[in-house]
């Protein structure tokens, strides 16, 4: 069975809402990317989410909910962290907390905490309020595999394992969401970057935030699910500038479009050198040179921005580069 596309009509909404709600798997659009969308509070549901990804039982979900007031059924607040909901959401930062009892372990992968956020997404939010349950949701695509920012790529790599999509266009941000642990307001700690930057959330609490370093053996798990390889096109993934000339075989990828134009098996990330721009497309350009059987992908990494959107994009870029 093939996956259904729906487009976003008022009665496809209602009906993807009671599919969730009777424990079937949704791919949904999010302003970050898309995500693989089950009730999270029925662990049959939601272990159906681990299936259909191939994702190792280790690696928790992100719960989406509407608003702080439903995130405070599944989690345990700090004034810290209601300050971050309250200036961020709806919006990409997920907020990492002790959970309550209601949310099953299989959702945090055993552990005593659950990463939770409310998306800006109309579709996402519509879909939350027409279902009346969180939404557990991690992005839908294989486990390791580039995430999809449009419903076409869903379907590629899941389009035989579920059974429904809603299309909701591109994806504006384009990178998956901030993850912030916060279950220490005194230190928080930035677990995986995006947009929101760790100076802007140092500023709202006027503490210093760690960020997510990369360090010890290539195996090691920074945090749960932050594996050093992961994001990964199957093409060999170099973090080199491309050259003017490509040898044979090889795909470049740029920053932004060239002046000139160029040969063929040249692919840009921007037209005009903007960051938000490179962010959005970043997953379907390199999804695009890995459909093109080339021996490798050369491409240049960002000019740096400690903490910012480009050490975000370099961060996925260096774990979809990192060997297997
Ligand atoms: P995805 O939605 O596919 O981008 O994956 C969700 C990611 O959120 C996981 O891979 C983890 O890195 C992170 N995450 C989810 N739950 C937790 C948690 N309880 N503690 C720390 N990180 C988490
Ligand atoms: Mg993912």
């Amino acid at each position: 069975m093939q996956a259904q596309i729906h487009r976003p009509t008022p009665a496809n909404l209602r009906r993807l809402a009671a599919a969730l709600q009777r424990g079937e798997l949704v791919a949904i659009p999010t302003e970050t990317v898309y995500g693989l969308a089950a009730h999270a509070l029925d662990a049959k549901a939601c272990r159906a989410i681990f299936h259909a990804k191939r994702r190792p039982a280790n690696d928790p979900l992100i719960v989406h909910v509407l608003d702080l007031a439903h995130a405070e059924e599944l989690a345990e607040f700090n004034p810290a962290a209601r300050r971050l909901a309250r200036r961020f959401w709806p919006g990409p930062l997920t907020l990492v907390l002790p959970k309550k009892p209601c949310v099953p372990g299989l959702v945090t992968s055993g552990g005593p905490t659950v990463a939770i956020r409310a998306p800006a997404h109309p579709l996402a939010r519509r879909l939350l309020q027409l279902a009346k349950i969180p939404l557990a949701a991690p992005s839908a695509n294989l486990f390791g595999y580039i995430s999809p920012t449009t419903a076409a790529h869903v379907s590629e790599g899941l389009g035989s394992r579920i059974p429904h999509i809603l299309d909701g266009g591109a994806c504006a941000v384009g990178v998956e969401s901030t993850v912030l642990d916060i279950t220490n307001p005194a230190r928080p700690r930035i677990l995986r970057p995006g947009v929101v930057t760790a100076a802007q959330i140092q500023q709202l609490l006027g503490v210093k935030v760690s960020g997510a370093k990369s360090r010890g053996s290539r195996t090691r798990q920074l945090a749960p699910g932050m594996l050093e390889r992961h994001y990964s096109p199957r093409t060999p993934l170099v973090l080199r500038r491309p050259p003017a000339k490509l040898s044979a075989g090889v795909a470049g990828v740029l920053l932004r479009q060239p002046a000139i134009k160029p040969a063929k098996d040249v692919f840009w990330l921007s037209r005009r050198g903007a960051l938000t721009e490179m962010a959005r497309n970043l997953y379907d350009v390199l999804r695009r040179a890995d459909a093109g059987r080339y021996r490798q992908i050369w491409m240049e990494p960002l000019p740096g921005d400690p903490g910012g959107l480009a050490t975000a994009i370099n961060d996925r870029l260096k774990r979809a580069a990192a060997r297997r």
